[in-house]
């Protein structure tokens, strides 16, 4: 499952400088898109790029842009929080964290958790047991590098495709503070945008942030096209704990 795939050189990219397509999305003649825009844990809004930086990437493709095994950026230097563990008493699911590591690297002796980072191999099959007890943390240099390293795998997909080829489309409704993926919903952190769509990507950003400024008339942070978190044109500062779920 998702290793067929096209290795592509981004010599321009930052930390990353190749990627992995899936190898039917490296073989269609053009690609639409279709994001739903809302928040994400760790690359602030979940809309077109992430849809390509994450979505777009084979499994060794979605490996490297989450830095598997890299010693200041992977899974494993991620911050541990094990005094944020509840005990067995008030955690009716706390089997699942020794369940959910395939080299059972986490553990429940008594009432503490310990985690073996040093040994992890990135493989992120513990994430949601962890993050939604809060029990691991990006930390700040990571989660930086993760939106740069989004948009680079993002760049890839589209160089692959053919720049010209690849349409956007983002539907800004129901737009929840974290992703879609996440474990649990909550209610929408602003009021539905609507349907925004380019071939440009940084069109359809540009397109949702203005229309968030007129709905709000708030002094939402004005996206530039070299800013690290161009993804994010709205969310800074309505949302200051995304980053850290
Ligand atoms: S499940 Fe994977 S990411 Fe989590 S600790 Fe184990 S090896 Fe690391």
């Amino acid at each position: 499952m998702g290793t067929d795939d096209y290795r592509i050189d981004i010599p321009e990219g930052f930390l990353l400088k190749e990627a992995y397509i899936a190898e039917a999305i490296a073989a269609a003649d053009v690609l639409i898109t279709l994001s739903h825009f809302k928040g994400h844990g760790t690359g602030v809004i979940g809309g077109a790029i992430k849809n390509l930086g994450i979505g777009a990437q084979s499994r060794r493709g979605k490996f490297s842009v989450h830095m598997g095994g890299h010693p200041a950026y992977g899974f494993g230097t991620f911050a541990f929080h094990p005094d944020k563990f509840k005990g067995k008493k008030n955690d009716e699911n706390w089997r699942e964290l020794i369940e959910c590591c395939p080299f059972d690297l986490i553990h429940v002796i008594g009432d503490k958790v310990t985690w073996e980072s040093a040994k992890c191999t990135n493989c992120m099959a513990c994430a949601g047991a962890l993050f939604s007890r809060g029990l691991v943390d990006l930390r700040l240099r990571t989660w930086r590098r993760r939106m740069q390293l989004l948009r680079t795998a993002c760049l890839a997909a589209v160089k692959t495709v053919g720049a010209g080829k690849v349409a956007f489309i983002n539907l800004a409704i129901d737009i929840t503070n974290l992703c879609d993926c996440a474990g649990f919903a909550d209610v929408p952190i602003l009021p539905d945008l609507g349907v925004f769509a380019s071939l440009i990507r940084w069109r359809s950003i540009k397109l949702a942030w203005t229309k968030q400024r007129k709905r709000r008339g708030s002094r939402a942070l004005k996206p530039k096209k070299n800013m690290l978190w161009n993804a994010a044109p709205v969310n800074l500062r309505l949302v200051p704990r995304v980053g850290r779920d």
